[in-house]
């Protein structure tokens, strides 16, 4: 090879050489650059290893005293409840009282030393024993009384109790003669958590409460019997006096001897009022009154209290008036005999403490839409010597008398507000008192009472009339509640306080008058002649206060009115002349709107037929039964002017031998006598009658007992009636006039009674 040759060679190779050495050191600086950046990058993960490396241990000495914090709390709090465990424990122990846990298989878990105790020191009872293997231990080992059951009755009675949702407790007596009582719950896991609580004390105490309350009660029945029993002893002697009296009082005596007989009559009643009072406090506050719901009228019962106080009152010259809401219904359901003794208590205190003007009764009362309770407000209002204000407090409380410091003027007990007041508030109303000394009293009280379905006001007929409608009295009241009344009724009432002002209003044919005998006091006109020929009213009506008015000149009058009348009875007055005056009124007698209400559960005398005796008539019979001489005595004075065949019987036998052999038309018989008492003789006449096809007599029981109940049982023998000592007359006379056949002679003879109440 040549140079050139070689040259080119050696450069090609030199270029060569050269160019794989820039690529080589291209290659060296990339690899170079690589090397640095990863040496680079290299060394910042080792930073940053290294920060998390010291981050790392830091949270690692972190949790350390975390969990060295933790382990701590888990110390304390172990021993916490190491210490509440003991307490809870330590507490469970100290307790009288068995505790027991079962899980919710029954098995026993743990259990105090009181409830282990019950089963005094047997072994088997311990955590781990089933609840059934338990009381089969309480039974079969004599632990527990189990009464009469035998071990597995009783040992299933008390598992069954277990599977209730709400376990009813149960008591076991144990055999140390302690009292346990089981009560067992079931918590949410459904273990069953048992408290044996010792109730031996509260049983002691319970067992000497029932001892004291049986002998309360054992106390209180021989009170109530000593009461009965009483009643009945003072009563007795009581007829025997009042009774004799009244016999002596018949007879021909002189001034003097009528004034002591007078006063016995008197004395023994006011005795036996003062009796029946205490008697009826004791009653209540021993809770022996129960009230006796009844449809009754309310009226008639008002009517019935004035009826019955009338006499005291017109003694005194005082009016009583009664304002009974012109639209209330008057049947109520209620306790009627307590309604009028409440009355009766007020209308007599008012009578008591006045001297002059008048004692209202007013009615008012508001019905409730839903029910038919009525809302009445009674108020017995008086115009006499009042209570002052700082007395009114006390007069409602037993004994509270104003009139000790008023020189006890006025006889009394002090109970008769008390007792109103109980029996008020047992009738679930209220009372209350207004009163200002010199002018008077008001007594009012509140009563709820349901309506009876008896008919009512809707049932009156009412009064058509065009003219006017004098009412001419001089008593403001009376003649302004008739005015307010007969006004309500749609008339055209105008009130005059005398007949001389009747001249003023000219009144003629087309006018009615009513006139009451104290419109006559003042003026002119002397009479109703002058009277009937100065105007010819269409009409003229008596208003008269009792029978006591009745004038000579009776019968110039359509009719006669006796106050205080029912409502009933002054619609029907009217209604009855106005009706007379169409056709033809002169030829019709005088016409009675009213005659006066008797008191309750006596016939009204007025209602019998009188007839003229005819002696070919056998005589009505009346048996009575009575085992006590005097009053046999008193009953056969009593009838001796009936027209009658009398027998009496000394005990209940004898009445039924009687009837057996020959049937009264009234029996009359006394309640407890020797042999057979009164109600079953009753019970066996009733038989005997129902046996022998026989028509029921009457018989009416004459009771010495005031006590409650007697009543009901009286009836439910088959009595019909009954009349209480002492005996009154008058009532054993209308019962025997009630009987009075057309076939028998009449059993008195005496002016026809209609009559006699109209003139
Ligand atoms: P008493 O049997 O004494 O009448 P009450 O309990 O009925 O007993 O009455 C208590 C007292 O209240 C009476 O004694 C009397 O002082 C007074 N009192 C009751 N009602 C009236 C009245 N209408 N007017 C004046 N005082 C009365």
């Amino acid at each position: 090879m040549d140079m050139s040759q070689q040259l080119t060679a050696e450069r090609r190779a030199r270029l060569a050489a050269e160019k794989l050495f820039e690529q080589k050191k291209s290659e060296l600086y990339s690899a170079n650059q690589q090397l640095s950046e990863h040496a680079l990058s290299l060394s910042r993960e080792m930073a940053l290893t290294q920060e998390g490396l010291a981050h790392a241990q830091d949270e690692a000495e972190r949790l350390r005293a975390r969990y060295d914090r933790a382990q701590q709390t888990l110390v304390s709090m172990e021993s916490e409840v190491t210490i509440a465990e003991r307490r809870l424990w330590d507490s469970l122990e100290t307790i009288r009282d068995g505790f027991a846990v079962f899980d919710r298989d029954d098995i026993l878990v743990a259990a105090n030393r009181a409830y282990l105790s019950i089963f005094d020191g047997l072994e088997m009872v311990r955590p781990g024993i089933s609840m059934a293997e338990v009381f089969a231990l309480l039974a079969e080992e004599g632990i527990v009384d189990i009464g009469g059951l035998s071990a597995k009755d009783w040992q299933t009675k008390m598992l069954r109790r277990l599977d209730q949702p709400r376990i009813a407790t149960a008591i076991l007596k144990i055999w140390n003669g302690q009292y346990v009582k089981l009560v067992e719950r079931r918590t949410r896991d459904r273990d069953l958590v048992v408290l044996a609580l010792n109730i031996t004390d509260q049983i002691a105490r319970e067992q000497k409460l029932q001892d004291a309350t049986d002998r309360a009660e054992a106390a209180n029945r021989a009170k109530s019997a000593f009461l009965a029993n009483m009643s009945h002893e003072i009563r007795t002697p009581m007829n025997g006096i009042i009774g004799m009296a009244d016999m002596l009082a018949e007879t021909v005596l002189d001034s003097d001897q009528q004034l002591y007989v007078d006063t016995v009559r008197s004395s023994g009643e006011a005795l036996l009022v003062i009796i029946n009072d205490v008697l009826d406090y004791s009653k209540i506050e021993a809770d022996k009154i129960s009230l006796k719901p009844a449809p009754f009228d309310l009226e008639r019962c008002i009517l019935e209290v004035f009826t019955l106080l009338g006499p005291a009152a017109h003694d005194k010259g005082l009016q009583l008036v009664v304002d009974y809401d012109l639209f209330l219904p008057t049947h109520f359901v209620g306790d009627a005999g307590r309604v009028r003794q409440i009355l009766t208590n007020l209308v007599g205190n008012a009578i008591k403490f006045t001297e002059h003007g008048h004692v209202a009764i007013r009615v008012v009362g508001i019905g409730n839409d839903t029910t038919d309770d009525v809302q009445l407000h009674i108020t017995v209002e008086d115009t006499g010597i009042g209570i002052p204000q700082d007395k009114l407090q006390d007069i409602f409380q037993e004994f509270q008398q104003v009139e000790n410091e008023r020189d006890r003027a006025h006889d009394g007990t002090g109970l008769g507000l008390a007792i109103s007041k109980k029996l008020i508030e047992l009738m679930g109303g209220e009372i209350w008192v207004d009163s200002q000394v010199g002018k008077g009293s008001g007594f009012g009280f509140s009563l709820v009472l349901r309506g009876s379905d008896q008919p009512d006001t809707q049932g009156f007929p009412t009064p058509v009339w065009a003219g006017r409608v004098f009412v001419v009295d001089a008593e403001d009241l009376s003649r302004s509640i008739l005015e307010k009344h007969l006004t309500l009724m749609g008339l055209n009432a105008i009130a005059l306080p005398s007949v001389s002002t009747l001249a003023l209003q000219d009144p003629g044919p087309g006018d009615l008058i009513l006139v009451a005998p104290s419109g006559f006091r003042a003026g002119d006109i002397q009479d109703i002649a002058e009277l009937k020929s100065r105007f010819s009213p269409a009409g003229l009506i008596l208003l008269s206060n009792s029978a006591a008015d009745a004038r000579p000149d009776t019968g110039h009058y359509d009719a006669t009115l006796t106050r205080p009348a029912p409502r009933a009875a002054i619609f029907e007055c009217l209604v009855s002349v106005i009706q007379g005056l169409g056709s033809g009124k002169q030829d019709e007698p005088a016409k009675v709107a009213q005659p006066p209400v008797e008191p309750s559960g006596q016939p009204n005398p007025t209602r019998a037929p009188v007839s003229e005796p005819d002696q070919g008539q056998r005589l009505l019979r009346v048996l009575v039964a009575e085992d006590n001489r005097t009053n046999r005595l008193v009953i056969e004075k009593m009838m001796k002017d009936l027209n009658i065949d009398l027998t009496f019987a000394e005990n209940g036998q004898e009445a039924l031998d009687h009837v057996q052999w020959r049937q009264p038309d009234i029996i009359f018989t006394d309640i407890s006598m020797p042999k057979m008492d009164g109600k079953e003789a009753a019970r066996r006449i009733r038989a005997f009658e129902t046996d022998e096809g026989l028509a029921n007599c009457t018989i009416v029981a004459i009771t010495a007992h005031a006590m409650d109940g007697d009543a009901e049982e009286i009836l439910a023998a088959g009595i019909d009636h009954y009349l209480t000592k002492p005996l009154k007359k008058d009532a054993l006379l209308a019962h025997i006039r009630q009987v009075a056949r057309a076939d028998c002679q009449p059993p008195m003879i005496e002016p026809n009674t209609a009559i006699a109440a109209a003139s």
